[in-house]
């Protein structure tokens, strides 16, 4: 007799739905959406939360991203006319309340992000819900606009989110890895555009790492970015995929790396059968697709 449990596992009850006949607007070869993950100080604060914010190194590093790299990757962006989504942890905007100005300027579009960045992960419902509540408020507050679409900070995402969100009234999630074309993924409240992101494209692989509670980082060069965020993108644009970024504008925004993603927009930039368009703008097209 084995002490092992040989039973299948119980998976969550979420289903996933194709539109019928998928396309690009336009019918463009596949879609660009570049998000940023506007992290801050949430990072270190969320993890140590009460040395994190006396590390001054620490928030120094997380606060670059914002006083410091985001005007350029703000001029990037409207030197090449791209569309962006900078996803931000509430208390981020609620201490950077200019940023989040910049980037409406610009006609950008900003999502939910936690408060925190919150790792909801195995949280109880009423606090998950009360961490959606609070953040949409103050972002609404701060934008004029209730977020329609969500990011998970550190991927974490369950049934029991998706379900907060469908309950929230919320359009789009943008956590999720099985598929590379925006779809609907559903559960018994309801249904969610899913706007499906990949590791490929996230900085973190490259560029990640934290000062305080971590002591690593990892430092590679930008070409090596600059050579799997192009592959990725010429694989997408074969295959009619989306290209979801995960940027950080305390990793992406370093000077080095800005002039190599300049180098990477343009290449990008010079294919006319490519659309793009922010998170909310991507999910919107779906619905559309959906209702016709
Ligand atoms: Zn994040």
């Amino acid at each position: 007799m084995t002490s092992l449990d040989l039973n299948p596992p119980r998976y969550p009850n979420v289903s996933v739905r194709h539109p019928e006949n998928f396309k690009w607007p336009d019918a463009k070869a596949c879609g660009v959406t570049i998000a940023w993950h506007m992290d801050g100080e949430a990072g270190p604060v969320f993890w140590e939360r009460e040395k994190g914010p006396k590390h001054l190194a620490a928030i120094s590093e997380a606060a670059y991203g914002i006083t410091t790299a985001l005007p350029r990757i703000l001029e990037l962006h409207r030197r090449f006319e791209i569309p962006a989504t900078f996803f931000v942890p509430a208390h981020v905007a609620e201490r950077h309340p200019h940023a989040v100005e910049l980037i409406l300027k610009d006609g950008h579009e900003i999502g939910h992000h936690g408060y925190m960045h919150e790792n909801v992960f195995g949280m109880e419902l009423e606090d998950e819900r009360a961490i959606f509540e609070h953040a949409n408020a103050i972002l609404q507050n701060l934008t004029g606009e209730t977020p329609r679409g969500w990011s998970a900070p550190g991927w974490a995402v369950t049934e029991q989110t998706l379900n907060i969100m469908i309950e929230l009234g919320m359009l789009y999630d943008g956590s999720l890895m099985e598929y590379d074309r925006p779809h609907f993924i559903g559960t018994a409240q309801g249904e969610l555009v899913e706007l499906p992101i990949s590791m490929v494209l996230d900085d973190w692989a490259m560029f990640g790492g934290g000062i305080f509670p971590y002591s690593q980082a990892q430092i590679m060069p930008a070409d090596h970015a600059h050579q799997i965020w192009l592959e990725e993108f010429n694989g997408l644009r074969h295959y009619g995929g989306l290209f979801h970024s995960t940027f950080h504008p305390n990793l992406t925004g370093r000077p080095g790396r800005l002039l190599m993603l300049a180098q990477l927009f343009e290449q990008m930039r010079t294919h006319d059968d490519v659309w793009w368009g922010t998170c909310e703008q991507a999910a919107e097209w779906l619905m559309h697709l959906d209702n016709k």
